[in-house]
């Protein structure tokens, strides 16, 4: 089979769903082409002749011909054969994978220029200048990426042609400059690579093919896709197309653009343009770029069709997109589209602003924004009211507030965060190499660039805050420090840096509560600003997900506090109560006397004086959440947690000792202590087997949890009390703490005169009790999933102690992608909890099943808890927004 596949596809062929195969440059250039769009012609050499080549370190022998073919129809096309002395035909080869990876990988311009094309390309363009400036940068670019040079090394001989002529920029470099410079360059390849630059333009075009594989898996390309989440054996496909040249005078440049602003959704002008620079140039700040509305002023008639393609473009692909375009001498050409990358809020106002305009429905809408997002809309602004020193002002490039030491590099942004700092990442600007640097700051403020500049665009990716092109602020690298007037701010100095605002202050700013969460808490006052159209927006988003959505959604919450909070960021019911932290504080001493207590009486003693404070919590909590399911789960920590720590207490023992102090109390419970000690606590004597052990506790929570019921009900609320029991291994547990909680609920019910209706149900959270789920439905009313416990067991990983111990190694080796502990595996817990729902609904029909534990607010999670069909989910407060929304697109 593999003789018959297709690995070239010429731009004609493909469309914009072919991204698997073509890569999401190829796929939509083919796209831009069959949209009759100003496209230069080319072919794209697919991802599985890539995965061919990494897979065993050679192109598919079949390969060779189809790019031949593809080629010869190319060149009759433009009627000019590739590096043909007098007429050359030049090409760019560029990466572009099934996801965006920007500056990862490799391109390579003006493929075809030789020392003997150069002269044809000046003849041709009747510009010797601009035919020298392409081959100097073919020798540049080539030699940088296909033949391993330093790059460094031509930056340096560039400075230095630029010094001796006492010019600035590159455009001031002359013919016989730039001849020069040639000459240089290709010496420098001779002496760092060991060979010649290479003169043949086919075996040019094949090395430069083989390099853009060979990127998919450079260091910087791993990291980027581990950050990202991107599978690792996708491959990259590779582009094959003419060039257009934007360095041929002042008629010509190349820009970038959007169609809509990337930052705030809104629609407009939004882009950057260079005159007379060719790729690159733009994205790498080399010279400063101008606002893409003042092409108007330079080239009208390119705007103007500008302007109409973009507006097809948003038409055709429903979506803001971005682009990439080159001008040469006034014909306008497209070299790349994409659905584009945006801020949180952007999403969620181009969402609902497309739904207006008639192009997407509601459920589509709900696709185009995601829990990440939204989480990252609550995060805390910078307080408008507060005194800060302003220092400069940049482009708002990725929102939110960012506070942090200075640094000038990468390397320390990554040794001082390692070491618990906080970092701001400062740079001229940003490129590829500044990854880790950019990964551990809490933001990054760069002096150069656009909204399209990397800075910009890969922060906005990985949802960091970032300032970029702050201008006024003169950043030294070399001397480690930046200045802003008169100010000078050195590393280590404090700063504070707004993403929403493109401010800049010195020290540190105080923060606000953001308008999102302003707006779920009930706070958000009416008034028309930006803040309030974003918050329109989330509104109407939430509808949505809450109109579709069947999964539930329930809070983890311990106290009638946490209940109200969760009620208004749209909680229906508790999904766990611990009762634990009750038992903490200054009760601590009467949890003491029953662990330690010798007989029956002194137990009860402390049971009794326990019981009316359990109550009354449990009043409290019924009272916030009335009308609402509020799941209670009996005591489930070992029970040493509730003691002293056994060093403490020895040492106390011990000074006692020394000082002849009476010590009988500190022996005594020194002595319980040792007794409780376990070499595996999270193994050990919790949960049911608490209740089984300690004769009374259970049945004192059950009543508490009953007497609260039974006065909220003669109180005239609705309690809706659900008894969970921690831990069950097997059905015989639970069949007596289910015995004996009933007797005493048929007590208070006799007692009080109200029927309670107490449903009694359990956590699953060992892998027998899944496993055993039918013979566990016969005592159970309910299932709640416990998955942080189910997952340290069924992997046997501590939860306590992996993350800070090998889980970095493996996930540095892809064994996985995720924390099992952050996103359920849905291949090993995720099976156990489908069975266990299968084989509980197959014994009790009317099984009702939730889940608690951190998966229940993970965006990934909610989907694979509502393909399994539980019936809700419980998480944090906080995570209650972004628990509604994925259960809402998980049903969309
Ligand atoms: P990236 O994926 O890093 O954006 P690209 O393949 O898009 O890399 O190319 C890098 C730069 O070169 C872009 O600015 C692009 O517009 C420009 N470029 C690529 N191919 C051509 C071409 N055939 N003619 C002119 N410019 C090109
Ligand atoms: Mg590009
Ligand atoms: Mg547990």
């Amino acid at each position: 089979e593999i003789k018959d596949q297709k690995f070239v596809y010429d731009f004609t062929e493909g469309n914009k769903d072919l991204k698997d195969l073509l890569g999401g440059k190829g796929a939509n250039l083919a796209e831009m082409t069959n949209l009759g769009l100003p496209v230069p012609p080319g072919f794209t050499i697919t991802t599985e002749a890539c995965k061919v080549y990494l897979d065993s370190g050679e192109e598919p022998p079949a390969l060779r011909d189809e790019v031949s073919a593809h080629l010869a129809g190319l060149e009759q096309t433009m009627g000019k054969k590739l590096g043909q002395a007098d007429n050359p035909l030049l090409v760019s080869v560029r990466s572009g994978a099934k996801f965006s990876m920007p500056g990862m990988m490799d391109t390579v311009l003006n493929i075809g220029l030789s020392d003997d094309s150069v002269a044809g390309l000046a003849k041709q363009s009747g510009d010797e200048r601009f035919a020298w400036d392409s081959y100097r940068r073919l020798i540049q670019m080539f030699g940088k990426t296909v033949m391993g040079v330093d790059g460094e090394l031509f930056e340096e001989a560039l400075d230095e042609a630029k010094e001796a002529k006492k010019v600035t920029v590159d455009t001031d470099l002359d013919a016989g400059d730039l001849q020069k410079l040639v000459k240089r360059f290709k010496k420098i390849v001779k002496s760092e690579a060991g060979r010649e630059f290479p003169q043949d333009p086919r075996e040019q075009m094949d090395l430069a093919i083989r390099s853009v594989f060979d990127s998919w898996n450079t260091e910087r390309a791993k990291l980027y896709r581990r950050q990202e989440r991107i599978p690792g054996d996708l491959g990259t496909a590779v582009n094959v197309c003419s060039m257009v040249f934007g360095n041929l005078g002042p008629d010509s440049g190349t820009g970038v653009a959007f169609t809509r602003d990337p930052a705030s959704g809104h629609q407009g002008v939004y882009g950057d343009y260079l005159q007379n620079a060719q790729g690159e140039d733009v994205v790498a700040g080399i010279r400063n770029t101008v606002a893409l509305a003042e092409l108007e002023n330079i080239d009208k008639k390119s705007y103007d069709q500008l302007m109409q393609i973009m507006e097809t473009l948003e038409t055709h692909y429903k979506d803001l997109c971005d682009i990439e375009f080159t001008i040469e001498r006034g014909q306008l050409w497209m070299l790349q589209t994409r659905v584009g990358k945006r801020t949180a809020g952007a999403a969620f106002r181009i969402a609902t602003q497309l739904v207006d305009q008639g192009l997407i429905d509601e459920a589509e809408a709900l696709q185009r924004v995601n829990g990440a997002q939204l989480a990252q809309l609550m995060f805390p602004r910078f307080d408008d009211g507060a005194k800060a020193e302003l220092l400069g002002r940049g482009i708002a490039a990725s929102p939110g507030a960012a506070v942090g030491k200075a640094v000038f590099d990468s390397y320390t942004a990554v040794k001082w965060s390692r070491s618990g700092e906080k970092v701001i990442l400062i740079r001229r600007e940003t490129n590829p190499d500044d990854l880790d640097g950019m990964i551990a700051a809490e933001g990054i403020l760069t002096s150069r660039g656009g909204k399209t500049s990397h800075a910009a665009v890969v922060a906005r990716g990985m949802g960091k805050t970032c300032v970029c092109g702050a201008e006024e602020l003169q950043v030294d690298t070399k001397r480690r420090r930046m200045t802003a007037g008169d100010r000078v701010i050195e590393e280590g100095d404090v700063v504070s840096i707004d993403g929403s605002s493109g401010k800049v202050y010195l020290g540190e700013v105080p923060v606000v509560p953001s308008p999102v969460v302003e707006y779920f808490e009930g706070r958000m006052h009416a008034g028309a600003d930006d803040a309030d159209e974003l918050v329109g927006a989330v509104h109407r988003i939430m509808a949505y997900a809450d109109r579709v959505r069947r999964l539930r959604v329930r809070a983890n919450a311990d106290n009638a506090e946490d209940a109200l909070r969760a009620r208004r960021f749209g909680a229906q019911g508790i999904g766990l109560c611990r009762t634990e932290h009750m038992f903490l504080g200054e009760r601590r001493e009467m949890v003491e006397k029953l662990i330690l207590a010798d007989h029956d009486d002194e137990r009860q003693e402390a049971l009794e004086a326990l019981l009316p404070l359990q109550k009354q919590d449990f009043i409290e909590l019924f009272e916030a959440m009335d009308g609402l399911p509020v799941t209670v789960r009996l005591l489930d920590p070992p029970l040493h947690e509730f003691l002293p720590d056994i060093t403490d207490l020895s040492v106390r023992v011990a000074l006692a000792e020394a000082r002849h102090e009476p010590h009988e109390n500190e022996l005594r419970l020194l002595q319980a202590v040792h007794r409780l000690h376990e070499q595996n606590p999270m193994l050990g004597l919790r949960g049911v087997r608490l209740g089984l052990v300690i004769p009374g506790l259970f049945t004192m929570q059950v009543r508490a949890i009953a007497e609260a019921a039974a006065e909220r009900k003669n109180a005239k609320g609705d309690p809706r009390a659900e008894i969970m029991i921690p831990l069950v291994g097997t059905v015989q547990e639970l069949e007596i703490v289910r015995e004996e909680a009933e007797a005493v609920i048929a007590e208070v019910e006799a007692a009080s005169g109200v029927e309670l209706k107490l449903a009694l149900g359990t956590m699953i959270e060992l892998p027998r009790a899944a496993l055993t789920a039918d013979q566990i439905a016969e005592a159970a009313e309910f299932f709640s999933f416990g998955t942080n416990d189910l997952t340290q067991t069924v992997w046997g990983f501590s939860r306590d102690d992996v993350e800070a111990s090998f889980f970095t190694a493996y996930l540095e080796k892809g064994i996985f992608g995720v924390s099992p502990f952050e996103t359920i595996d849905k291949d090993g817990v995720g099976k156990l909890v489908r069975d266990a729902v299968a084989a509980g609904r197959a014994t009790r029909p009317d099984l009702k099943l939730g889940v608690c534990g951190e998966h229940g607010g993970d965006p990934e999670s909610v989907h694979f808890f509502h393909e399994a069909g539980l019936d809700y989910v419980s998480c944090s407060p906080f995570r209650i927004p972004v628990a509604r929304l994925e259960a809402g697109r998980a049903a969309a």
